[in-house]
């Protein structure tokens, strides 16, 4: 039994709980500190708790991360009447995630992309990976950092909101040499509609490395038909050409008078279904493309454009990488993701900021070996407007 006394105390508490409430909120909405949401995303079956990382700004941009994989599960844009959507696949809970194979909004490591025959060789010693892709190693073996839990940090400033996540992924994991220590931190600028990802590294030990983002969109929202509408570009003269396992064969070639040619913006599916050897090997669009960048350098520069006449939303992509896999989600087959909703054959794609796949294998491309104390750091900035 409570008595009065007991109640008063528990009204007390109450009232002084909520006035904490509605003062950080009348705070957060004054700037004076981030709103980032944190709740829990759940367990994993090896019981390890999960959080649901939520960053919003003034602009009606919101970005919902979870430290399983350092995944981005939701993100919404505003369309051109102002009505925001969610523009990326993904589950609606942890167990998709879990059992997911197509690294929706995942940070892929520890080599994005392909390494032929799972095997490279670095300071005259042969490393052998673990291959989950036919012949090869694909995204950074059969447990990649879209499979770990990593580290969070919430980062809050009046300039927008940042969530750090960090993961040490231990010589030998995977098969890839040294110690190596990664951080990917996403920002959500306060005053503009951009997903920012910093990633660096450090290794105690001779590495490859090769960090991306794996988001899979549709700028019409998730699971709102195809995206064979959406209209490409790339800033790119050159590809990297693959054979039937999407293993580059080392020559850079021109796209000029070629389906890859995206310089002048194209609908996705204008020419896909073309017989161009390149399109049938990967099955629509599933290539590297060898970014222009004047005068050479590693600036940030704008890679991509892509855009939706529907709902008129268009996304920049911008990196100091120097290449961007664009995948038209070939292999998605009519899986449900959110809302039970099914993800066909290209209800998404991805551009996938990085160095060159297989580059271990290909000296000719631009390195991905990193040494003991040098600081890896690489920036892709997603961009968003409607008009
Ligand atoms: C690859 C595709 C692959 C997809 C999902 C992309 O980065 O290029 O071939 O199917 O990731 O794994």
């Amino acid at each position: 039994m409570i008595n009065a006394k007991q109640k008063a105390r528990t009204l007390l508490c109450a009232l002084i709980f909520m006035g904490g409430l509605s003062l950080a909120s009348s705070l957060s909405s004054q700037g004076m500190r981030g709103t980032i949401k944190k709740e829990s995303f759940g367990k994993t079956t090896g019981g390890e708790q999960i959080e649901l990382y939520s960053l919003s700004n003034k602009k009606g941009m919101e970005v919902s991360i979870t430290n399983f994989g350092a995944t981005v599960v939701t993100l919404k844009v505003p369309d051109r009447g102002g009505k925001a959507a969610d523009i990326v696949l993904g589950y609606d809970t942890l167990d998709g995630y879990e059992k997911g194979t197509s690294y929706f909004g995942a940070t892929v490591g520890r080599y994005g992309n392909r390494i032929a025959g799972g095997k490279f060789s670095l300071d005259g010693r042969t490393y052998t990976l673990p291959k989950n892709n036919g012949e090869n190693t694909l995204h950074g073996g059969i447990v990649g950092f879209n499979k770990k839990v990593w580290k969070a940090r919430e980062i809050a400033s009046k300039a927008g909101e940042s969530l750090e996540m960090t993961y040490l992924s231990a010589d030998g994991e995977e098969g890839f040499p040294g110690n190596l220590s990664a951080k990917v931190v996403f920002t959500l600028p306060a005053e503009r509609n951009e997903l920012k990802i910093d990633y660096t590294a450090t290794t105690d030990k001779d590495t490859v490395l090769n960090l991306t983002n794996h988001s899979y969109f549709n700028l019409a929202g998730e699971g709102n038909g195809d995206i064979l509408d959406h209209v490409m570009t790339l800033h790119a003269k050159q590809f990297t050409p693959v054979d039937k396992g999407l293993i580059p064969t080392g020559e850079l070639k021109n796209v000029g008078g070629t389906p890859m040619d995206f310089n002048s913006a194209t609908a996705i599916g204008k020419r896909i279904n073309e017989s161009d050897e390149q399109l049938v090997f990967g099955k629509g669009y599933d290539h590297n493309w060898v970014l222009t960048r004047a005068g050479g350098g590693s600036g940030l520069l704008v890679a991509a454009e892509a855009y939706d006449p529907k709902s008129g939303r268009k996304l920049e992509v911008l990196t100091t990488e120097p290449g961007v896999q664009f995948y038209s989600g070939n292999f998605l087959d009519g899986a449900k993701g959110k809302g039970n909703k099914p993800y066909p054959q290209r209800a998404a794609f991805c551009l996938e900021t990085q160095h060159f796949p297989d580059s271990p294998n290909h000296p000719n491309f631009p390195g991905t070996l990193l040494k003991p104390n040098v600081v890896f750091h690489s920036q892709t900035v997603f961009r968003f407007s409607a008009k």
